[in-house]
Formats: structure tokens, sequence, C-alpha cells
């Protein structure tokens, strides 16, 4: 591991807060460091208030901020005076310690300080840094981490054994710091947890921590404990498992009372961990530092017996939850990591992010103890440790978003056409709502037109059973299953009468916007069964089905064929809870198809401006593709949740229709 630190841009962030901003970056950069809010840094500095008096205060990482992207406002400023009184006290609850964290900041608006403040508080340099170093608490979470910590750091770092953070924490420092601090130490060893670094510039403290964990590296390598085969091969994909993977999800969302992502990897790596001989001792030990259980849980589940994992977790929390200093009331029990060699790992959370946060984690913790275990044996802390953190009030509240969660979290939308119009304000309607959201198109623009986790684009032919089926395979790997099914893909051809309509463009229109909704359906059924909520379906049908016109002879009728479709996919999927509506829309103009002239010409041949065109229905109101797409995610949502086989016409009123 090298320095990252460059003179040039750090002379970009030419005061005392800018510099912290910029190696917390560099610090949060590296995962093999930091991962997902773990670590926090602060800075100390002084400056005159209000009545011009100098005070010293801490800027420390506010939480909520990820090292890797924090910013100036993104550090909470607390007034030193206060934090090293606090210090002296015997002990201070979680609740007195949050309170006297806020109640003494000097701006209203910044974020709740890091629990450790206190903790940077106490230590008299001015910049300090604090990571979860893999290859720190790869050393610690042995049996002989002590003595191993020892061996390498000698009196470059004071050692202190294992502390709930917080309060006690900082306590334990001060006393051990005051007492151990000689002028050759450069940092503090926290075991089975991670390292602190400090010094009086930013640069020195961040190149500190960096040769801190490199005696660490150097140490693992010297063991022949650092190379780990790294193979980068997926496991063949298995054809058709789609089912077993909603399955999967389908109990995990039981267990966990409320709809779930499962994000699965099948990467070589997982594959070859999982079926170690000694997976089932390695794997249950517990996290490699005790923050990750809010993410993970204490232990993975090995294989798909969810009812088997509830069991254990729900015995894990009688066990612990007696000795616990404070009254808990049991998480969810579901597992958060899935090890099943069939489909190697798997992460599970509510929204597409959280389940990238698990997998990450994970991810490192495998490296961590196939390390540990290259070393000696993986040992991590006793399962009170980490259940008293995993139920630890300022913990949890990490998770917390204010608000009320989206009504779609958790649950996974496909939406076909999803490159334009309609489709696409369908994708957005539906990412806005919370949906995990796959997006097909023969258009490729439907890969990158969005770039967030929860958004899967695949080029895909409708048309192409195999095409269709691949792309179910790939949203299943990306978020575990299938809630509501948007079949909105169509091509509306040029007008042309019955009387010169050749049997190919009749065929390739049945094809596109008929045949492939038939095989969606049938392809799509098993998984839509699964879905903790009731599957959903809404098909877009046509004004041109009610009432239909001259010229559109296979766009009506293909469109007319999906609306009975959906009558008797409705009859057929009603008792496996599976919902089937169509909406009618009408004069959509914000779509592809529809460019300024086309519009002109239209308008001109009724004899009306654009806008009057644009207008022509009873309401005299235009119909967007938003609109549309609002209609189809209220359709999915609770307000239809008893409204099945049903037509619903979105075009402004139509006379004809009715
Ligand atoms: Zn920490």
């Amino acid at each position: 591991m090298k320095s990252l630190w460059n003179d040039k841009e750090a002379s970009e962030f030419n005061d005392d807060l800018g510099l912290r901003v910029y190696s917390s970056r560099l610090l949060g950069g590296d995962p093999t460091l930091v991962l997902h809010g773990g670590g926090n840094t602060s800075v100390k500095i002084t400056e005159k208030n209000i009545l011009g008096e100098d005070e010293n205060i801490l800027y420390v990482k506010g939480s909520g901020w990820d090292l890797e992207t924090i910013d100036r406002p993104g550090f909470a400023p607390v007034r030193m005076a206060h934090l090293l009184k606090l210090a002296e006290l015997d002990s201070l609850s979680d609740s007195d310690m949050v309170n006297e964290l806020k109640t003494h900041m000097t701006l209203a608006s910044a974020p709740t300080p890091s629990v450790e403040a206190i903790l940077h508080a106490i230590i008299p340099d001015k910049y300090v840094d604090h990571t979860h170093a893999d290859a720190v608490v790869t050393v610690t979470n042995t049996p002989d981490g002590l003595e191993r910590i020892k061996e390498i750091y000698g009196d470059s770092v004071v050692i202190i054994p294992y502390c709930m953070p917080g309060f006690d924490l900082a306590r334990l420092c001060a006393e051990r710091f005051k007492k151990e601090r000689t002028d050759k130490t450069l940092g503090m060893v926290l075991m089975n947890h991670g390292i602190f670094s400090f010094a009086d510039s930013a640069k020195e403290s961040y190149e500190r921590m960096i040769r801190l964990v490199n005696l660490s590296v150097k140490y693992l390598k010297s063991h022949k404990a650092w190379t780990l085969l790294s193979a980068t091969a997926h496991l063949r994909e298995e054809r058709r498992s789609n089912k077993p993977l909603a399955q999967l999800r389908a109990d995990i969302s039981t267990a966990a009372g409320q709809a779930m992502l499962v994000k699965t990897n099948p990467a070589f790596k997982y594959y070859e961990y999982i079926k170690r001989d000694d997976i089932s001792t390695i794997c249950m030990q517990g996290p490699a530092t005790p923050d990750h259980v809010i993410r993970t849980k204490r232990v993975p589940m090995l294989g798909h017996d969810v009812d088997d994992y509830v069991d254990a977790y729900k015995r894990y929390f009688d066990k612990y939850s007696a000795k616990s200093k404070n009254e808990v009331v049991m998480l969810d029990p579901a597992p958060r990591v899935v090890l099943d060699e069939r489909f190697g790992l798997s992460s599970v959370g509510r929204t597409a992010k959280d389940t990238c946060i698990v997998e990450d984690i994970y991810d490192h913790t495998v490296d961590v103890i196939l390390r540990a275990s290259k070393l000696d044996r993986f040992q991590a802390l006793p399962g009170q440790d980490i259940f008293d953190v995993e139920y630890w009030e300022l913990e949890q509240a990490k998770l917390k978003k204010p608000g009320k969660s989206p009504i779609f979290n958790g649950e996974i939308a496909l939406v076909t056409g999803a490159a334009s119009g309609i489709g696409r304000a369908c994708v957005e309607s539906l990412l806005a709502r919370g949906a995990a959201v796959v997006g097909l198109d023969i258009n490729q623009t439907v890969e990158t037109m969005f770039t967030r986790p929860d958004y899967l684009g695949i080029v895909c032919d409708v048309s192409i059973k195999q095409h269709i089926n691949q792309a179910l395979e790939k949203g299943l790997r990306q978020f575990g299953g299938l809630d509501m099914l948007v079949l909105n893909a169509g091509i509306f051809p040029a007008s042309c009468e019955i009387k010169d309509l050749s049997l190919e463009a009749w065929r390739e229109v049945m094809q596109i916007n008929m045949d492939a909704c038939l095989l969606f359906l049938a392809e799509a059924h098993p998984l839509l069964k699964l879905a903790p909520n009731g599957g959903r379906i809404v098909m877009m049908g046509s004004k041109n089905v009610p009432a239909p016109g001259p010229g559109a002879a296979a766009y009506s009728v293909a469109k007319a064929g999906i609306t009975q479709l959906a009558r008797i996919a409705a009859l057929e999927m009603g008792p496996d809870n599976i919902r089937v509506n169509t909406l009618h829309p009408d004069a959509v103009f914000d779509t592809a198809i529809w460019t300024e002239e086309v519009l002109k010409s239209r308008a001109e041949s009724y004899g009306m401006t654009v806008e009057e065109y644009k207008r022509k229905n009873i309401l005299k109101t235009e119909i967007r593709s938003h609109d549309v797409a609002e209609l189809v995610a209220e359709m999915c949502g609770p307000l239809f949740a008893k409204t099945t086989g049903a037509q619903l016409p979105i075009d402004g009123g139509n006379d004809r229709v009715i």
C-alpha cells in the first residue's frame, strides 16, 4: 500500500479543515482501509467565536457521511474544552453522550458527531485518523493476535484491548494513552476493531496510517498469509436457476417481514470459499470488525434453509439479550449474507445500495478470514460483544433514514421498451417509488441511461424467447426476484390499409406487440408467484382497442389481443396472487415517434394548431408519458391492491370510448 498524498492536489485544500477533507478522502477511497461509513477522522482547530474569544474546536466526522466522499459540511465542530471535561467523567450513558455532543457544537446545522468524538478529543495531536484496515483486523482476529501485534509494532503503538465503541472505549484509551504513550508512539491498535494514527499535520497522520498498516501487510506476507488465489472466473451459470433464487428471496422476505432484495455474485472466489472443508467453522465466527454486524449480521447463512437460520438467530438473541445492558427488541431474523454453492455469494438488503454495501463488506471479510486462516485461525470477538454492537442504538441509528421509506423498497420491477417514451417514464416513476428496476429495450441506450445501483438496463429482443430468459436471469442475479412486470414494448408501423397489408408486416407487429407478451407472461409467472407482496402485471394497451381507426389493423388487433390475454391472465394468475391490469393511453405525443414535423402535419390535417391537436380530448388536456407512467406505478401500488382484470383509459376522455 502506497501513500497517495499528492502535494499539488493537497495544495488545493489550503486550510486545516480542507486538508482534513483531502486526506479523509484518500483513506476513504481505499476499501482495504475503510468500507461504507466505517472509520472516522478529525482535526483540532482554534477559532474565534462570536464574542471574539479563541476556542479550540474538534472537527470530527459526522454520522451519515462516508470518508470517501466527505466534504467540509461532513465534519461536526464540537468544543474541545467540553469534550475533555466529559472524558473525565466516570460514566456517561449513550443518550447523555449524544446529547452532550450535539449541544456543544458551534454550528446548529452540523451532522451528529461521530460516537468516537471523545476518543478523538483525548488524543492531543492535531490530526487523528481511524480505519478498520483489513490487514490489522486480520492479525488481531487470531488466537495470538495480541502477541503478534506486539511483535509487529513494538512500542510504535499503544495497544487497546477490545472495548465497545463509545464512552467506555474513549475512557479506556485515555487511561492507556496517558500511561503508555512515548516519543515513539505513532498510533493505537484497537484489538478486533481497527487502528488509529495521529500527528500534527494531515500528511504525516495519513502517512503514518499507511506505514502502520503496511507493517501488518508485511507481517502477513512474511508468514505466507497474504497472497490469496484471486481467480476471476465466474461460476458456470446454471440454466433455469431462476426459481431457486426467487424462492430464496421469497423465504428471506418472509423471515424479514418485508420484501428484500438479494444480489448474487457468482465469482469463483466465493465458490472456492464455500467449498472449503472448514467453511462451516470459519464463516461462523463473526465479523472482521464489530460495526459490520449491522450490515451483515453476525454470521452468514450457509446453504438455503432460512427457517434454520431464523431459529439459530432467535437462539442467539435469547442468549445474549439476557445479558444485554439495555432492554432490546429483536431485529428481523433474516440473513443478510448467504453462502450457497449453487449461487455463490448473495447479499440481502432493503435497497440495491444496501445489497452492494453488504457485498463489499463480506468480500473483504472473506479476505480477512482466509488470511487469518493462513496465519493461524480466524477468531472473532465473542458473541456477546458482537451482539452488544448489533443492538447498540447508536449503531442502529446509522441505518435509519428519516421519513417513511418509499412504497416499493425491497421490490423489483421489469419494464419492456424502457429506453424511451412511456417505458422510460415508467422506469423513472418506479425508481422514484423505491423499486429496483430492470429496463429492457432493443436500443442499446437502455444500458447506460441510468447509472445507479437500483437500475439494470439490458439489451433484449423481446421477440426471442432466449433473450427474455437471459434478461430475467440477469435481473434475478442482480435483485433476486420479480414483483412487477410492465409490458410496454411495441412498434407502431406506418398507416396501411388491410388491402395493402402484407403478411410479413402483420406478423412482425404480432410478434413484438403480442407474442412477446405471451412469452413474458409464461416465463415470468413462476417468479411473480413468489413476489412477497403479490405479483403485478400492467399491460400497455391502446385507445385503439375500444376505438380503432383505419390504417392500423395489425397494431389494433395486437393491442386487442393482449387486452384479452391480460383478462385471461388475470383469471389464471389470480389464485397465485398476481394482479393483471391494462391501460389504454391515447395521444401521448412526447415519445420518439412523434417528431415536431409529424405533429404539425397531423394537426394541419385536422385544421388545428399543434397545441389544439395535443389536447384533442374531452378534458382538453395533454397526456404525457409521465402521466401514463405514474398511473402504471399506482396500479402496482396499494391503491389498486384489490383490482385485477381491469382496463383503464388514460386519454383525457374520448367520446368514442365513453
Ligand atoms: Zn471504529
